[in-house]
């Protein structure tokens, strides 16, 4: 009862005194003038781990060769359903993709199949900021994705680079 009695005294007090105001007004105080850390987006734009995953993005060797093997492993792990691949062998033996396509509509961004691929040639990009216009643009063609790959080959290769000890 005398424990009640008390708690009552102390909150109507701390009400009378306006004690919690000024706590909270010492809070904003201590911070009026300490560094902003408010990032005016889009036109500021905050640091991207090398392990961001953007849009997606097929890559080449260096001297032109698209990388992908047609081996169909990132179709298979791809938890959404997203990839399509047909292929055939060429003349040289080697086997290529005819058709490559990730239905970005499905896509969760898992970067599954880049973990997959054994030859670094499907990617996720740092790219975050897409949007789609017409119906279709959500099928991304092979030729999409090298483009963007042939875009972007600098900084995948560099992104790679810095998260390889990681691997
Ligand atoms: S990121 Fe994930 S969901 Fe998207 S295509 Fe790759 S494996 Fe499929
Ligand atoms: S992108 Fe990589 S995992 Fe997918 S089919 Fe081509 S080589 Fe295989």
């Amino acid at each position: 009862m005398m424990k009640t009695w008390l708690r009552y005294c102390k909150h109507y007090l701390n009400s009378l005194l306006l004690l919690e105001l000024f706590a909270g007004l010492r809070v904003t105080l201590k911070y009026l003038f300490k560094k902003k850390i408010t990032v005016q987006f889009p036109e500021e734009k905050t640091p991207i781990s090398p392990r961001f995953r953007g849009l997606l993005a097929l890559r080449r060797y260096p001297n032109g060769e698209e990388r992908c093997i047609a081996c169909k492993l990132c179709e298979a792990v791809c938890p959404a359903l997203a990839i399509t691949i047909d292929s055939e062998q060429r003349e040289d033996g080697s086997r290529r993709t005819t058709k490559y396509e990730i239905d970005m509509f499905k896509c969760i961004n898992c970067g599954f199949c880049e973990e997959s691929c054994p030859v670094d040639s499907i990617v996720v990009t740092p790219i975050q900021h897409y949007h789609m216009e017409q119906r279709g643009e959500n099928i991304m063609t092979k030729e999409k994705l090298l483009a963007i790959g042939d875009l972007y080959e600098q900084q995948l290769a560099a992104d790679r680079a810095e998260d390889a000890p990681y691997r």
